[in-house]
């Protein structure tokens, strides 16, 4: 692990060369895989994620069945040779946890009941890690599940904000995430409905309002990019632009 830099930010700028509220690049491909319904590669700065969903498909074991909606599984793992050192395969508590609120980030979104007791199941493999993985994974599994032509009230766009040097910034990259202050991976569907907030350490009420308003830019930006990629695949208007949808009752959230 390098050692912790003695500044974030130097003459306004991050180590990186970023601006404070700047995201590092991202590139997608869709549909990379030909055995999922739905798939999606993406590469953020130095993140390399592979997303594929399957299903809607009849769940096993049989009692774990939802009679009245459908099951959405989500297995976050990082492959061992994902980061500098080989990480033991398996599921960690790490992974086990990111796979909850994952999960979870999806759930007001899925129109789970249009599938009664089928299992929608989400895969993210993290091949190169470099901070950040949760909120990529959320990213591409977003539009792994619209390949996959899951309805969906919209995509789910994520972004961590956190805090170096006693400033707010954008997407945190390793060192900032190691070291820095404070750091918050967010989620939500265009439009600004919070599906996932986490933090790891401190900040002011005003910081935190402060972090909130930047993760929506960059949560905006990033929508921004998943819709053009969805466009130059499917090509229309609003690809999945649910936002318009109205099928109130019909998601798991009430
Ligand atoms: P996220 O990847 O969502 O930011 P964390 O904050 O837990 O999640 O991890 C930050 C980064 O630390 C990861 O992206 C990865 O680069 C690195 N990392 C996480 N777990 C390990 C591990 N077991 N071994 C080495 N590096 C790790």
């Amino acid at each position: 692990m390098n050692d912790k830099p003695e500044h974030f930010i130097i003459d306004g700028k991050r180590l990186d060369g970023r601006n404070l509220d700047e995201l590092r690049p991202i590139k997608i491909e869709m549909s990379p895989l030909d055995r999922a319904d739905g798939s999606c590669y993406l590469e953020w700065g130095n993140n390399k994620i592979m997303a594929a969903v399957y299903g809607p498909r009849e769940l096993h074991p049989r009692h774990r069945q939802n009679m009245t909606r459908s099951v959405v599984q989500y297995r976050y793992n990082m492959a061992s040779f994902s980061v500098d050192e080989r990480i033991r395969p398996g599921p960690s508590r790490r992974s086990v946890e990111i796979s909850k609120v994952s999960r979870e980030a999806f759930e007001p979104v899925v129109f789970t009941k249009f599938f009664p007791r089928t299992a929608i199941d989400v895969f993210i493999e993290v091949l190169q890690a470099d901070a950040g993985t949760r909120t990529a994974g959320i990213n591409a599994a977003s539009l792994a599940l619209a390949d996959a032509g899951i309805p969906m009230r919209g995509l789910v766009s994520a972004c961590a904000v956190g805090k170096v040097d006693g400033r707010i910034v954008l997407d945190l990259m390793k060192e900032e995430d190691n070291y820095g202050e404070a750091d918050m991976p967010v989620a939500m569907i265009a439009g600004g409905r919070i599906t996932l907030l986490q933090m790891d350490g401190r900040l002011t009420t005003e910081e935190f309002y402060e972090a909130l308003k930047l993760a929506k830019t960059g949560c905006d930006k990033v929508y921004e990019l998943q819709r053009q990629a969805l466009l130059e695949k499917y090509g229309g208007e609003h690809p999945v632009d649910a936002e318009d949808v109205s099928l109130e009752g019909d998601t798991d959230e009430q």
